[in-house]
């Protein structure tokens, strides 16, 4: 029970510094790890929705390119050699745990046209009522919105929106939002709960100094700032150990929870 409400439906957004090992190349255990976790809840009768980030370095390291591209159509293409690498391992992984994968490549323009965006969520809905897993991405050939500035935050807030998800959990490779950035002062607090998402508490948000990430916290809290008034609970959580997702799933004090307005 998850602060005394059943979950039902959930998504989990995952960054690539969770799927990605420091030397840049992906994190094989960890992808395999988080499957793993995400099969046994969908086990326990909750559908599961995973938006992932993670193309671009699959792409660089599929191309053996010596450094990550940093021109926006460089990455692009990138991405778009990753993206088959990614869902090759993800349907690997799932597998082998029971489950099939669908992969949605979305951009939010496309969320934002009635037609298009009943489309989109007609496919989910089908995908949920026959078990499979939805595996959702930014369509990076196409659209430039997350890799510019999102790595799928905004992304994932919209997924949840579509699809009603009482919980969206925002993987990161931090435990969760501190009252200062823990980087510039280690001895900074992490925030438990977020009530209201006020100027205080986007002010605490600096940008990102993971290198790999692109999001850092100011779009996370604009993610959280998108799925809370439609009632959805968010919380951004350390994505190194998969199976926090139980505990977070429980109500358990795991990471920041930004309250769903009800
Ligand atoms: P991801 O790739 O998982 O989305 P990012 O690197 O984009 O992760 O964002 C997380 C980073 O944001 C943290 O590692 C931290 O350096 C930075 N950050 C800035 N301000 C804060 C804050 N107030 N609380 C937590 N992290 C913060």
């Amino acid at each position: 029970m998850f602060h005394g409400r059943e979950i039902k439906r959930v998504v989990v957004k995952v960054g690539t510094s969770t799927l990605t090992h420091q030397s840049g190349h992906l994190n094989m255990q960890r992808i395999d790890h988080l499957c793993r976790v995400l099969s046994d809840i969908k086990n326990s009768g909750i559908d599961v929705v995973l938006v992932t980030s993670g193309a671009i370095t699959a792409g660089v390291n599929k191309l053996k390119l010596k450094k990550r591209p940093e021109d926006i159509k460089g990455k692009q293409a990138a991405a778009s050699v990753g993206q088959s690498e990614l869902m090759f391992l993800y349907d690997k992984f799932f597998s082998q745990y029971g489950y099939t994968v669908a992969q949605l490549l979305l951009t939010k323009s496309v969320t934002e046209d009635p037609q298009l965006r009943e489309n989109v969520t007609n496919t989910l809905e089908t995908l949920l009522n026959l078990g499979a897993i939805p595996v959702i991405n930014e369509n990076d050939a196409v659209a430039v919105e997350e890799i510019v500035y999102g790595d799928n935050d905004m992304l994932s807030a919209v997924t949840a929106n579509l699809i009603n998800a009482d919980l969206l959990i925002i993987l990161s490779d931090i435990d969760g939002l501190y009252e200062e950035n823990p980087s510039e002062n280690p001895d900074a607090r992490l925030i438990a709960v977020v009530d209201e998402i006020t100027p205080d508490i986007e002010a605490v948000a600096g940008g990102s100094v993971s290198g790999v990430g692109t999001g850092g916290m100011v779009t996370k809290i604009n993610a959280a700032k998108f799925a809370v008034p439609h009632g959805t609970d968010v919380v951004i959580a350390n994505g190194d150990r998969p199976e926090h997702l139980y505990e977070i799933i429980e109500g358990k004090p795991v990471g920041t929870l930004f309250k769903g307005v009800r």
